[in-house]
């Protein structure tokens, strides 16, 4: 998909990183003018999907999360989140309210649920071993300047 405006992030798969996403992910989509809302719905969507990578890709240890977000026009916005970790074997499975394969770490299996509800769109891509992609597609209100 071609892009007006892009950017890439790559960082190590720690919990110290999750607020950096989406602080990081928020100030670069903030040109878009979105409401408080909407910028909102985007950073709880992105934490969703970061600490996936953090608390399932990669076991105990540490991997990278890569994340590219992509400006395509004035009222739309994709974000794109990859690890290289575990992978899932069932994506419609995973991506069921409440299916979880870490119910002891006092886990809901909402996150997939919170993306869907809070963007326009979700695509998740997985291989068993290689590691998984989730793309997130977001709308941003067009609003009138009349100033
Ligand atoms: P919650 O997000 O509510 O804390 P959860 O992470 O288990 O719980 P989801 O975010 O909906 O729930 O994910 C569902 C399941 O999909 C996870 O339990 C895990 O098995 C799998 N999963 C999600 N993201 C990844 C990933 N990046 N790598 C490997 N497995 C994943
Ligand atoms: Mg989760």
């Amino acid at each position: 998909m071609k892009a007006l405006n892009e950017m890439k992030l790559s960082f190590d798969s720690r919990s110290s990183n999750e607020a950096f996403a989406r602080t990081a992910v928020g100030s670069f989509i903030a040109q878009l003018d979105p409401t408080v809302a909407e910028l909102s719905d985007i950073k709880t969507a992105v934490s969703e999907a970061v600490t996936n990578c953090v608390v399932h890709a990669y076991g105990d240890s540490i991997g990278k999360i890569s994340i590219n977000v992509k400006i395509i026009d004035s009222n739309t916005v994709s974000i794109r989140i990859r690890d290289t970790g575990v992978g899932i074997e069932n994506v419609k499975q995973a991506m069921e309210p409440l299916y979880t394969t870490s119910p002891d770490d006092e886990r809901a299996g909402l996150g997939f649920a919170v993306m869907q509800s809070f963007t326009d769109g979700v695509r998740v891509n997985s291989k068993v071993g290689k590691g998984t992609t989730v793309t997130l597609l977001k709308r941003i209100a067009c609003r009138v300047n009349n100033g």
